[in-house]
């Protein structure tokens, strides 16, 4: 079936009342090119042309604005040519000024004092007065019932609007556009099954009522067809790719639950595991000894003890005579990898190295080399490990560790490394939960297990909101904490584009810390992004190894560090962090078993947005629950993560409140897959047909034969 045709191929300049002029800023301003696009720009909002609102209701953020009252005062002003018309509605609430640039003679004989209209326009606001210009105006009898009807408005820019296609003008676009339509030109592309199943109307209705709706049900019914066909779409994609991975691609064959495996788990490990843990550890054996290839999401919150998890599964792949890596987002956090793996496995006599970007010359170059002999069983090192020329004999497993830093396209890169056809089993490891949604969305193609268990005996931690005032208290508070043994990180926020401001206040905050905690009763270590990696590295250990008390760093510290003595967290500045962010932080404490703090110090005004974010920290642990208010707070595209994988932009689809058509799509998806995973039957092919002639889905869709 066709889905391309030459009307709504058309250029934009041949639309009747555009032309070379308005064509060119049309391009430019909105990205409309052809008649296909004008027609997916959808109004932002509607006004209800049966609603009389009254001059009262006027604020500051009021634009199109519908009114009744009487015309009390005309006046015409200026020279010839350039007259202008003023003119004063009121009605029983207040008086608005009407005004006319041009026509002004034509319009005068048209206004009568004392007589009632209907006024509909654009109220703009200028040194404190309110004036509608150039209104639609109509007599009025107020006896008259109104019909429901919607007036479209559209978003446009200044310099749209000075050539005159402000939402008016481009409304007088969409009509002319229609003018010419024909149903046949927007043929459908969903089977009967799903049109019923789902409850969509058709295109032809859809695009007619998104924008000229004939009710409220029918721009619902509009509205809610687009989101599902964005998200449909999208989920078909994702999950089309999935599949064919699974099935084009082997994966290494994990055979044996081997010798290293069971030794760690019954000699080795100093605990446990929860349940969760098990349970996830036995969906990765399971993927991986079939053959098959694995592309798991692990999330599990802070401390949950992820990192056994991808230990064992790093022995899994050894067992079977395959390398590892395990890659983190930062060297320290990497480096600490590397020394708690490295006293475990010496006792089950594995290799494992570590790579960093501070490894140079002859150290490195004798890594690389027994990585590609073999020697070098498990790899440690940064994300950047994929970027640099890495070569492995026979990598069977990357587990990446914090994925909410590594985004779809490193992924994609991962996936090159690789051997001839067959990849190496990925799992990524993630401790800010991703909201289901988003999940869905930007990691769609990955299997997901949940680690939703924390090891037994830890206490959640206690958190607190203080302000300036508290200060003193704060520092007896601190002084106690150390005098029972135990340690203290001060994380100050250090974002880029002020990271000096930011190390002023570091410095200013670690010099008032030195005063309250003087040397040598009390020690301090400080961590910032400006030291080099050994300082950096040096300076953790003293606090790791407990020589100091008090840590002092940027967030630096924010991912995976593990000091399960450290119990008291303090987060300067919280307001400017994140929630994401500030929940990572916090999951550096409570990690031993003692009553564990997080407190959370901001000035005394904060703005709505960031107590919102605080209070949230402070009325839950849950990093699940968290990760919702995220959302729901900052939007989907602010949340950490998906702005890398930004490839993901829906026309109307929003993330953060469309969960249940989310969730509808995905479910649509996969059962059209399941039935007819090439789309080859004759119920599916104007399903392909439309994805293979939209240029961004061809790639997928047009290689099938
Ligand atoms: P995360 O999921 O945040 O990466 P870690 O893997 O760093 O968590 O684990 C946090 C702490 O919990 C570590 O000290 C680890 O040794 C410990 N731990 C992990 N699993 C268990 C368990 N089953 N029982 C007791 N302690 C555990
Ligand atoms: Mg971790």
């Amino acid at each position: 079936m066709q889905f391309t045709n030459a009307y709504l191929s058309t250029e934009i300049e041949y639309l009747k009342g555009v032309g070379p002029t308005r064509g060119k800023l049309l391009r430019e301003e909105t990205g409309i090119h052809n008649f296909q696009d004008l027609l997916n720009y959808f109004p932002f909002r509607y006004v209800d042309k049966s609603v009389i609102s009254s001059i009262r209701d006027i604020h500051k953020g009021t634009d199109y604005i519908q009114l009744v009252g009487t015309i009390t005062s005309v006046e015409q002003s200026g020279f010839k040519g350039r007259t202008r018309l003023n003119a004063t509605l009121k009605d029983a609430t207040g008086v608005i000024q009407l005004v006319w640039f041009q026509g002004a003679a034509w319009i005068k004989n048209k206004l009568t004092r004392g007589k009632t209209y209907k006024v509909y326009g654009k109220v703009s606001f200028y040194k404190g007065k309110r004036s509608i210009a150039h209104p639609d105006l109509e007599p009025f009898n107020p006896q008259q019932k109104l019909k429901v009807s919607y007036e479209p408005i559209y978003s446009t820019t200044e310099k749209l609007r000075k050539k005159g296609l402000d939402s008016y003008g481009l409304q007088k676009l969409m009509r002319q556009l229609f003018s010419g339509m024909k149903a046949s030109f927007l043929p459908e592309f969903f089977s009967d099954d799903i049109l019923s199943n789902y409850s969509l109307i058709s295109r032809p209705k859809l695009y007619r009522n998104i924008h000229f709706p004939k009710s409220k049900e029918l721009l619902a019914k509009a509205r809610y067809r687009i989101k599902f066909e964005d998200l449909f779409i999208h989920q078909l994609n994702i999950l089309k790719i999935k599949l064919d991975r699974y099935n084009s691609t082997p994966g290494p064959l994990f055979e044996n639950v081997g010798e290293l495996f069971n030794q760690f788990y019954s000699e080795v490990l100093p605990f446990q595991l929860t349940g969760a843990q098990k349970r996830v550890l036995k969906e990765i054996r399971r993927d991986t000894a079939q053959g098959k290839h694995m592309n798991r999401l692990l999330q599990g919150d802070v401390g949950s003890g992820k990192t056994i998890v991808a230990l064992m599964s790093a022995l899994l792949a050894i067992d079977n005579d395959f390398q590892a890596t395990l890659m983190a987002p930062t060297e320290i956090l990497a480096q600490q990898h590397f020394e708690s793996t490295q006293a475990e496995l010496n006792k089950l006599n594995v290799k494992v190295e570590l790579l960093t970007g501070s490894i140079k010359g002859k150290k490195r170059k004798d890594i690389l080399k027994s990585l590609r002999t073999g020697y070098i069983q498990l790899l440690i090192g940064t994300h950047a490990l994929i970027e640099d020329p890495v070569e492995f004999k026979n990598l069977g497993i990357a587990i990446i560790d914090e994925q909410h830093r590594f985004g779809v396209a490193q992924r994609a890169k991962l996936w090159n490394k690789r051997k001839g056809n067959m990849a190496p089993h990925i799992l990524v490891m993630t401790a800010t939960p991703i909201p289901r949604t988003l999940a869905m969305t930007n990691f769609g193609d990955l299997d997901v297990s949940v680690i939703d268990e924390l090891p037994p005996g830890r206490k959640p931690v206690k958190t607190m909101h203080k302000t300036e005032r508290n200060r003193d208290r704060l520092v007896g508070f601190m002084k106690e904490e150390i005098a029972k043994g135990r340690q203290i990180y001060v994380v100050y926020p250090l974002i880029e584009e002020s990271e000096k401001l930011d190390l002023k206040d570091l410095f200013g905050g670690f010099n008032d810390l030195q005063n309250y905690f003087p040397y040598p009763d009390y020690r301090t270590s400080v961590v910032h992004g400006r030291m080099k990696p050994a300082e950096k590295e040096a300076e953790m250990k003293r606090f790791v190894d407990g020589t100091t008390h008090i840590m002092v760093a940027t967030t630096v510290i924010e991912v995976g560090v593990n000091v399960p003595n450290a119990s008291v967290m303090i987060i300067e500045n919280a307001s400017r962090f994140g929630l994401a962010q500030l929940h990572q932080l916090r999951g550096r404490v409570g990690r031993g078993a003692e009553q564990s703090y997080c407190i959370l110090m901001t000035k005394t005004e904060i703005s709505e947005y960031a107590k919102q974010r605080i209070n949230t920290m402070v009325r839950t642990n849950n990093g699940f629950e968290i990760a919702e208010a995220d959302l729901q707070l900052r939007g989907p595209g602010e949340i950490e993560g998906t702005r890398q994988s930004g490839e993901v932009s829906f026309r109307l689809a929003n993330l953060a409140e469309d969960r249940k058509i989310a969730e509808l799509a995905r479910k649509c998806a996969l059962q059209v897959l399941k039935n007819d995973s090439d789309l080859s039957t004759t119920k599916n092919q104007p399903l392909r047909d439309y994805l293979s002639q939209s240029a961004h889905q061809a790639t997928i869709w047009s290689k099938i034969s």
